[in-house]
C-alpha cells in the first residue's frame, strides 16, 4: 500500500485513474457479463429458478423424491445474503452445502467479517482466540453508532491481556496491528463454495456445461480423485477504509467468443465490502489449450465501491493470490490487519481500542 501523503496527488491520482482503466478495458475485450446482482438494504428479493418446476438443479432430483421445504440462499446468508434465493436447490442438497462447503468459507473468511462488520444470519460474527484470552466483538447498537454514511457502521471491542503478542500497538500513529487466528478450514471447501455461488446463478445454457462442477461440489469429502483440476486459485483483493458493509455484488464473466486463447472461460466475482473473491471456474473442456500450455492470466476485477477519490484517502487496493488446493484441513493459520483507533482505554488487564475505524492491507 502506498500511503497517499507520500506521493504528488495529482499523479497518484492519475496513477490510480490508469490502473482502474487498466483492468476494465481488460474485462470489456475479454469478458461478457452474463450474470451479476448489486443487492442493497431493503433491496428487493429475487428468487433463481422456478419454483413450479421442482428439479434440483445440483442432484437434478425431482420432488417429491427431494424436499424443497427450505428456503435455500443462493449465496450463504455468512456473507449478509438476505436477497438472492434460489428455487431449484432442494433441501438435501441445502444441507450438504451448509455442512461440507459453506462453513469452510466462512471459517476462512470470519477475520475479515468481524473487522469489516458485515452482518451475517446472527449479526456480525465475533472472533475468539483458541485459548479465549482475545476476542472481537461488534457492537451492534445501531442507535449508538450510525454515521448515516454507509449505512450502519459499528463499533469493535477488542479484548485482550495488554502484553498479547498478537497485537503491536503503536500509539504514534494510533495503529493497531492484529493477528487473528483462523479456525480450521479445507481450502478445497472453500475454493467448492465459489463454484457453488456461481452455478447457483448460472444462466441454464452454462449451467448444462457444468455437470462436472455439480458433481464436485456434491461430493461428500474433497479429493483430486473426484476431479483432478489444479491449481485452485482464489484472488483476493482488498481495499482500505470504510466501504459498504450492508451491500453485496456479484459478477459471473464469460469469454468472449474471439478470446479463446487470452483467458480462461469462466469466472466469478464475489465483492463484500473491503473484500473481492475472484475466481476462474475449472473448466476443463473449454480451456484445455490453456491447461495443456500451463498459462493463466487474468487482470484484476476492481472493487466497484473503491473509487479513485475513496483509493486516494484511503490506501489503494492490494491482492494476493491463495491456493486452495488443499485437502485436508488447515489449523492454526493467522491472518493480520491493522487498523487506526480514536481512543486508547486502559482498564485491568484490558486495551480497549475504542472504535477502531477501517482495516488496512496487510
Ligand atoms: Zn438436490
Amino acid at each position: 500500500m502506498t500511503p497517499p501523503a507520500e506521493t504528488d496527488p495529482t499523479q497518484l491520482r492519475s496513477e490510480i485513474q490508469r490502473a482502474l482503466d487498466l483492468r476494465l478495458d481488460w474485462f470489456k475485450q475479454h469478458y461478457d457479463i452474463v450474470s451479476h446482482h448489486a443487492m442493497r438494504p431493503n433491496g428487493e428479493r429475487v428468487y433463481l429458478g422456478d419454483k413450479a418446476k421442482r428439479v434440483c438443479r445440483y442432484c437434478g432430483l425431482a420432488a417429491p423424491q427431494v424436499k424443497f421445504e427450505n428456503l435455500a440462499h443462493a449465496i450463504p446468508d455468512q456473507v449478509g445474503n438476505d436477497w438472492l434465493f434460489d428455487h431449484e436447490e432442494c433441501d438435501d442438497c441445502n444441507e450438504h452445502f451448509a455442512k461440507q462447503v459453506e462453513d469452510d468459507f466462512a471459517k476462512w473468511t470470519l477475520p475479515w467479517r468481524t473487522m469489516g462488520r458485515i452482518k451475517g444470519k446472527r449479526g456480525i460474527p465475533s472472533h475468539k482466540s483458541n485459548d479465549k484470552q482475545f476476542r472481537i466483538d461488534a457492537n451492534q447498537n445501531p442507535a449508538e453508532d450510525a454515521t448515516g454514511t454507509n449505512g450502519e457502521r459499528h463499533h469493535l471491542k477488542i479484548h485482550m491481556g495488554v502484553n498479547d503478542s498478537r497485537h503491536e500497538l503503536d500509539e504514534a500513529t494510533k495503529t493497531v496491528k492484529l493477528t487473528l487466528e483462523r479456525q480450521p478450514y479445507v481450502p478445497m471447501g472453500v475454493f467448492k463454495c465459489l463454484v457453488k455461488m456461481a452455478v447457483a446463478v448460472m444462466p441454464p445454457e452454462e449451467e448444462r456445461r457444468c455437470a462436472h462442477l455439480k458433481k464436485w461440489i456434491l461430493r461428500p469429502d474433497h479429493t483430486f480423485e473426484s476431479y483432478p483440476y489444479k491449481p485452485l486459485g482464489i484472488i483476493y483483493q482488498f481495499v482500505p477504509g470504510p466501504l459498504p458493509n450492508d451491500q453485496m455484488n456479484y459478477w459471473l464473466l464469460r469469454r468472449k467468443p474471439d478470446r479463446a486463447d487470452d483467458c480462461l472461460y469462466m469466472q466469478f466475482v464475489l465483492q463484500l465490502s473491503n473484500h473481492v473473491f475472484q475466481i476462474a471456474l475449472p473448466m476443463h473442456v473449454e480451456d484445455r489449450k490453456q491447461l495443456e500450455a500451463g498459462t493463466f492470466q487474468t487482470d484484476l476485477w476492481p472493487n466497484t465501491w473503491a473509487s479513485v477519490d475513496h483509493q486516494l484517502q484511503y490506501g489503494r487496493s492490494g491482492h494476493k493470490q491463495f491456493d486452495m488446493s488443499g485437502t485436508e484441513k488447515v489449523r492454526g493459520e493467522t491472518t493480520s490487519m491493522t487498523f487506526h483507533y480514536d481512543q486508547l482505554i486502559d482498564g485491568p488487564d484490558i486495551v480497549a481500542p475504542a472504535a477502531g475505524t477501517e482495516p488496512q492491507a496487510n
